[in-house]
């Protein structure tokens, strides 16, 4: 597809971007107070709809599936190939090192969980952080919380200075950071962010979950040493995520679960265990063969695309959202940042006199859209930003269209009294 720039014709030109046609399309109706309507879903960031292309490889998959890592016959082989063959396709998605590790997890919690198990010493994050990248470096490791929580400022720039004066206090073994915050959308210098970790001797991990389905990432140019995603947020179903980074943390670590499949010999004299180095050494059970082939063809298919086609796509629709939501009265967006330039198709809200749950309610019943409402899984940040109670957020994706944004902004023309 032509990519014509961040003008709203891009947003304009169909229902859908169609490389990535999802199984659940715009004709899903929706009931409302009187009828039924066409769903406007707003609520990508939460879980993009599986695509097309991804259900029927997995449908051509579950043709021809046996166990993997176990049998000789030629269906465990192609499996087998198939599961492994999906490493490679996340490695090139995310222009990952040649010699990274990449493990299939259950998600993006349970990859950071994972690098909390590898990583040896110190981390050093951020308190705007979604829960999952906060509270796996809080849980006691050898009797303490490893987390030194790092106050986000009022700018991205005083921030890296805040960062940058933590690392060089102190030792640490990582920097852990979001690249886009799931409550404003808003994108974190994640090149720079690596050049701070780097200068003090710490690795960087970035939480890519909001990230890698918007905009082209690169392990290798960004310089980051650890990657999570989940393939829910990347247009594949639910169940399965990516953990990948540089291998010594992962072969220096004991298995994150023990059992079949991460063990070279088990001995119960005095041998004892060998355990499988790489991913293998982590992946202990029969593995989410079909998860990991439908992250990898979703990939495929974001790739093929250019991840920043997307991004072109929900800039035209932010653009078109941000200045509706200026115009009603009563409607507060939320930002972390006063400095922030880049934002993926996330846009947090409060809507004066309504609670948070009462607006998204109205929006699903009244006018058939899907937000999310409640604290996001980032309670620190909501409490921060003055929203204890919580907010409204809508978020794009590809199926996203103008037609969805304006009926958001008609909707909340009509909740907040001031139509014209
Ligand atoms: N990190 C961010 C920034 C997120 O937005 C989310 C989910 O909303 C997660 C991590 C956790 O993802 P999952 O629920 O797939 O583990």
């Amino acid at each position: 597809p032509v990519c014509d720039g961040r003008s709203s014709a891009v947003a304009d030109r169909g229902p859908f971007i169609p490389a990535l046609a999802p199984v659940v399309g715009a004709d899903t109706r929706v009931p409302v107070t009187g009828g039924s309507v066409a769903y406007a879903n707003l609520d990508y960031a939460a879980s993009a709809p599986a695509l097309a292309t991804v259900a029927s490889d997995v449908a051509g998959a579950l043709g021809e599936y046996a166990s993997v890592h176990r049998g000789a016959g030629h269906l465990s082989q192609v499996t087998t190939r198939r599961y492994e063959a999906a490493r490679d396709t996340v490695r090139a998605f995310v222009r990952g090192r040649a010699d990274d590790t990449v493990v299939f997890t259950r998600n993006t919690t349970d990859a950071i969980n994972l690098a909390a198990h590898i990583t040896p010493g110190d981390v050093v994050v951020l308190d705007i952080e979604h829960h999952a990248n906060l509270l796996p470096w809080c849980a006691p490791k050898e009797g303490r919380s490893r987390a030194r929580i790092v106050t986000a400022c009022d700018t991205i720039e005083d921030t890296l200075v805040a960062l940058e004066a933590e690392l060089a206090s102190k030792p640490a073994s990582l920097l852990a950071v979001t690249a886009a915050s799931n409550v404003t959308g808003e994108v974190l210098p994640i090149g720079k962010l690596a050049s701070i970790a780097h200068r003090h001797g710490a690795r960087i991990l970035v939480d890519a979950a909001q990230l890698v389905a918007h905009r082209p990432i690169s392990i290798v140019s960004h310089g980051i040493d650890y990657l999570a995603f989940s393939g829910h947020k990347a247009y594949a179903p639910f169940g399965a995520g990516v953990l990948i980074g540089r291998s010594d943390w992962f072969d220096a670590a004991a298995p994150y679960l023990a059992g079949g499949g991460a063990t070279a010999d088990v001995d119960l004299g005095d041998e004892g265990t060998t355990w499988h180095s790489g991913a293998a050494r982590h992946e202990a059970g029969s593995p989410n063969v079909l998860g990991a082939i439908s992250i990898a063809k979703a990939c495929e298919a974001l790739a093929d695309l250019g991840p920043e086609y997307i991004g072109h796509h929900e800039a035209a629709l932010c653009e078109r959202l941000d200045a509706g939501l200026a115009a009603i009265e009563g409607v507060r967006p939320l930002r972390i940042f006063s400095d922030s330039t880049d934002r993926v198709g996330i846009a947090g809200f409060t809507v004066d006199g309504h609670a948070p749950r009462a607006v998204a309610e109205y929006l699903s019943s009244e006018h058939g859209i899907g937000v999310r409402d409640g604290k996001f899984c980032a309670h620190p940040l909501l409490k921060r930003l003055g929203h204890p109670e919580g907010a409204v957020r809508a978020s794009f994706g590809a199926g996203t269209t103008s037609d969805d944004v304006d009926r958001l902004l008609n909707a909340l023309t009509t909740l907040c009294g001031n139509a014209a």
